[in-house]
């Protein structure tokens, strides 16, 4: 590990941590399944500083399975330690960009890494599309390389799975990987995803407002990693914006208040519950009590309020 990561966990995260290792009988550092939250910044605006686009890493057994493709998650996957040419599985819950502006440059970044195998993209429809394209923005340079440096198709080195409901998405040795549709108006394909792997089951919500479906689907999940909203930080926020009545509206029908997060937590019985994708995501004033003081109403257990590189 990272000594200036290892020093931050034990600073902000140290009983949460210590919580899942006495709960589950190890630590996250000889979990087989580790989890990095990359970016936990909730929307599409690229901040100056603090919290990165979202995008969260699931390790199991040391390969890298990425939900979710921020901007900014090629740059803090290295940050993390994960050299770019170790990308096999990339999960997209849905379309807005924050979750998928960089899928088509973390795929280049990781062939000009020196893509050793293959990459498996999962994801809504439009995935497709969106690869090729970002395949013909890049063509010339692709081709260049080709030719020039003598380097593999990049094309031919990765697979889209597109799909349009709930259901299971990949079983391999190591996982069985399932999804379930979301509330996140007015984007109807929204998905959540749950990794069973033999030592732990780990869920993330993607984005969603209260969807108690999704309390089924995370029944006994070991982790939750679940997006969040602050309304009294949206509410500054918005008085900043000229589209501020319109953007309430969309995030009030399609976001997660504390207490709501809280509440699925409690219903689905999860043993940890980590906040993510935080909205609003750069507001510095908002203090890890006060993102987590309306979940704790209704869920019992240990929270954790993310952090970008924080280690779970
Ligand atoms: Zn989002
Ligand atoms: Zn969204």
């Amino acid at each position: 590990m990272h000594p200036g990561r290892r020093q931050f966990l034990i600073g902000t995260a140290g009983f949460a941590v210590c919580a899942i290792a006495g709960a589950h009988g190890y630590s996250s550092t000889q979990a087989k399944t580790r989890i990095i939250l990359l970016g936990t910044k909730g929307g599409p605006r690229v901040g100056e500083a603090g919290r990165s686009n979202p995008s969260t890493l699931i390790l199991i057994n040391d390969v890298p399975y990425l939900v979710d493709c921020g901007y900014g998650a090629s740059k803090q996957l290295l940050t993390a330690g994960i050299a770019l040419n170790r990308l096999r599985y990339v999960f997209i819950t849905h379309h807005h960009s924050d979750h998928n502006l960089e899928v088509g440059p973390l795929i280049y970044n990781a062939w000009i890494t020196g893509l050793p195998v293959h990459i498996d993209l999962y994801g809504p429809a439009g995935l497709r599309r969106m690869t090729r394209l970002f395949f013909a923005y890049e063509r010339f340079d692709i081709n260049t390389r080709i030719v020039d440096e003598g380097r593999e198709d990049p094309r031919k080195l990765v697979s889209v799975h597109e799909f349009a409901r709930a259901g299971m998405v990949l079983r391999n040795d190591a996982v069985k990987i399932t999804s379930c549709q979301v509330r996140h108006p007015p984007i109807s394909q929204a998905y959540a995803y749950r990794f069973d792997a033999k030592d732990r089951s780990v869920v993330i919500s993607g984005d969603t407002a209260y969807a108690p479906q999704l309390a089924e689907f995370a029944r006994g999940a070991d982790v939750l990693i679940h997006e969040v909203m602050y309304l009294p930080g949206i509410e500054a926020l918005l008085k900043r914006l000229p589209n501020a009545k319109r953007l309430r509206q969309h995030l009030m029908a399609a976001h997660t208040l504390p207490e709501d997060v809280g509440r699925i937590a409690a219903q689905a019985g999860v043993g940890t519950l980590v906040l993510s994708h935080f909205v609003p995501g750069d507001d510095p004033t908002i203090t890890d009590e006060q993102w987590s003081e309306g979940v704790r109403k209704h869920f019992k257990g240990p929270i954790i309020v993310g952090k970008d590189l924080l280690e779970i």
